[in-house]
């Protein structure tokens, strides 16, 4: 088993979060998609509950899911979506997120790619601005549309240019094709610098998340939490230093965890495994990344020094450059040093 220890710090534990793996149109809530069905005069018979999206298992949520997404209809409404996100977690102590972003909806929605990349680093520009959040763009293709599409997205990834896209991943249905099948446009991702992540152990078995890993040459998975009920995988992919992109609002609301009390991260901490709470689609899971880690705290019982280990995690896991990530630390330390001057 591998055993990582924080570094030795003195002070408080700053209240201050990340949030790695999270998709845009997941941060929509109702009454922005209502405004936006209303605005574009297209339909949108949502069923809520007290204000929340209502789904009753992953294939209705992903139902309701595009019937959302569907009311996105111009880059302005992508910028807005993405500036509302950043406000209402940088308002709350996140420091640092990435936006998912599935470009081939809005395609469909008649959205070319580069004015979708152009909205939201508007977006992630103005919230660096305003509240001094940092953002990064992770273009991500999806598994169930299968591997040629897989590549046109990555080749528009690379050839565009932006600062801001700074990662590459898969999304969608684990149980629809061989990760091999997407080694061609990881590649592609690869070879131009991006950082590489991939849904997957969310409902398939460790060696699955094993294969993934190893085929498209992963740094991080995107849940990854079957990982758990195979101590050899667990192991090896602690020793390896693959960052999991832990969503345990998601995993209970959708059941791959059967609560917050048994999710399987307090095994992957246990084993030394790296380790960023994140919240996928906050709107849908009403959660946000301050939720995420108060939920940790209470359920999983993360310790001081497990806290201090998610913070440096988070930052060392990120796929922005090393000069935010030196300022993510900095700003960490300060933080940390003036809880313990204040603390009675
Ligand atoms: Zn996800």
């Amino acid at each position: 088993m591998t055993t990582r220890n924080s570094e030795s710090r003195i002070g408080g534990v700053p209240p201050v979060y990340f949030d790695l793996h999270c998709h845009l149109r997941g941060t929509m809530k109702p009454d922005q998609a209502a405004a936006l069905a209303e605005k574009h005069g297209v339909p949108l018979p949502l069923r809520l509950e007290h204000e929340h999206y209502l789904f009753s298992n992953f294939e209705d949520f992903l139902s309701v899911y595009d019937q959302v997404g569907h009311v996105v209809r111009s880059a302005e409404d992508l910028k807005d979506i993405a500036f509302a996100y950043l406000e209402s977690v940088a308002r709350n102590g996140t420091i640092y997120v990435e936006l998912m972003l599935s470009p081939g909806h809005s395609i469909a929605n008649g959205i070319p790619f580069e004015s979708q990349i152009s909205a939201i680093s508007d977006a992630i520009e103005e919230a660096e601005e305003k509240f001094g959040i940092f953002s990064s763009i992770i273009v991500t293709c999806v598994r169930h549309r299968g591997p040629d599409e897989a590549v046109t997205v990555a080749e528009m990834a690379v050839s565009n240019g932006s600062s801001h896209i700074r990662g590459f991943g898969l999304t969608g249905n684990e149980r629809k094709f061989d990760a091999k099948d997407f080694k061609g446009a990881f590649l592609i991702a690869e070879y131009s610098g991006l950082g590489l992540t991939a849904h997957t152990g969310e409902w398939l078995d460790a060696e699955s998340v094993l294969r993934t890993v190893n085929a498209l040459n992963l740094s991080r998975v995107g849940h990854g939490i079957s990982v758990a009920h195979n101590s050899a995988v667990m192991s090896e992919l602690a020793d390896r230093l693959i960052g999991f992109e832990v969503c345990m609002s998601s995993n209970v609301l959708l059941g791959s965890a059967q609560s917050y009390e048994t999710h399987p991260v307090r095994k992957l901490i246990d084993a030394g495994c790296r380790v960023a709470f994140s919240t996928d689609d906050p709107a849908y899971f009403r959660t946000s990344p301050a939720r995420e880690i108060e939920m940790a705290k209470k359920h999983v019982r993360l310790s001081v020094s497990e806290q201090w280990l998610i913070i440096n995690d988070s930052i060392d896991l990120a796929f922005c450059d090393e000069t935010k990530k030196s300022k993510l630390r900095l700003y960490c330390d300060r933080f940390s040093k003036d809880l313990w001057a204040t603390a009675p």
